[in-house]
């Protein structure tokens, strides 16, 4: 099922730019970088709960997100990558990828979730930074 009004459906760049497309999902890179790395992996379908994937779904989804963690891990270094899944207003299973560093913002608690305009890195930097995702994946 798609959606025309739909952020994920519709690839919306409002707060994300696409990365790339997986096996089952899209990963985004987060505008506001403020923590450098930060993604979503968001399922193309429209199922809110990852109890609503079929097995070879779930499957694909679980690798889709192994895959786009260690591509960050490679290239930022974190101390640890912070997996999160809220999704109430949008009718897709995303987990927001939220690579945190030893010391650095919100090290030891739960990362800042509402991106920040004010923290949007350039379009420049973020293409760059898609440029090297991608080719890690
Ligand atoms: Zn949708």
């Amino acid at each position: 099922m798609k959606a025309d009004n739909c952020r994920y459906c519709s690839k919306g760049t409002d707060l994300a730019e696409v990365v790339a497309d997986l096996e089952v999902s899209t990963l985004y890179l987060v505008k506001d970088q403020s923590y450098k790395g930060r993604c979503i992996i968001a399922l193309n379908d429209h199922k809110t709960e990852l109890f609503q994937l079929g097995p070879e779904e779930l499957q694909a989804f679980s690798r889709d997100m192994a895959r786009a963690a260690k591509a960050l891990y490679e290239i930022f270094k974190p101390g640890k990558i912070n997996y999160a899944a809220y999704g109430d207003t949008y009718p897709h299973v995303h987990f927001h990828l939220v690579p945190k560093y030893d010391g650095g913002k919100s090290w030891g608690q739960p990362f800042e979730l509402p991106p920040s305009p004010e923290n949007f890195a350039s379009p420049e930097e973020l293409a760059a930074r898609i440029k090297e995702i991608k080719s890690k994946l």
